[in-house]
């Protein structure tokens, strides 16, 4: 199986991803968990060069192209032989990120995220996506908090505006692809938030 988890700056994803892997093994269940931008090391590199904001330094296409190459790699070397193993595998961010923040925000036109995914993940789709859901000023302020004193980076620094859009994005992703999308309520205490999650896996895999 897999599963993807989507949501903006400070929405939790990576906690409850780690608290859902640690379910699965519990459960005698393999599961890895991955990430994006990066995940192997061919693409954690291409992570590292986006994230300093070397991408300011191309046009949007040119960076979303970096986002695909970074997603190539991944797949290929990481999602796919595990997903073939029978591994569970579990990923903070995927396409969905991509259409939010480079495609929804209207810099980088439809077809063209289309291209990049029949190239890179062809009919691979997640069988589930969980998206967490929060008011942006709250993820903000929790993005800031584990951050502490270091500085944002590119994207968190970005505006209010830049994050509404991107929360209005994945709801509506949310809303256009029900059987693939649970959006879940991130504003709540993390163990309310991985019952949740829990409660989205049984439904469709454990019933
Ligand atoms: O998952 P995490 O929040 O650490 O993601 C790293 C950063 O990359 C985030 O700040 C996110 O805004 C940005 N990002 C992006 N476009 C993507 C994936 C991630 O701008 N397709």
């Amino acid at each position: 199986r897999f599963i993807t988890f989507e949501g903006g700056e400070g929405s939790g994803k990576s906690t409850q991803i780690k608290t859902l892997a640690e379910r699965l093994n519990a459960a005698k269940l393999r599961a890895i968990v991955t990430r994006e931008p990066g995940g192997s090391p061919g693409a954690e590199v291409i992570r590292h060069l986006v994230l300093s904001g070397m991408g300011k330094l191309l046009g949007p296409d040119a960076e979303t192209l970096l986002f695909a190459a970074a997603r190539d790699d991944h797949v290929r070397t990481v999602i796919k032989p595990a997903l073939s193993q029978g591994i569970w595998v579990l990923c903070d961010r995927f396409s969905d990120s991509t259409r939010a923040y480079q495609g929804s925000m209207g810099k980088v036109a439809p077809e063209v995220l289309n291209a990049m995914e029949r190239v890179t993940i062809g009919d691979l789709k997640p069988d589930l996506t969980i998206i967490l859901d929060i008011p942006v000023e709250i993820g903000i302020e929790r993005a800031a908090a584990r951050r502490g004193a270091g500085a944002p980076d590119r994207f968190e620094a970005e505006n209010l505006k830049f994050h509404q859009d991107l929360r209005e994005a994945y709801r509506q992703i949310a809303a256009r692809e029900p059987e693939r999308c649970v959006l879940i309520d991130a504003n709540a205490d993390a163990a309310t938030v991985a019952a949740h999650v829990w409660t989205a896996l049984r439904d469709r895999f454990f019933t």
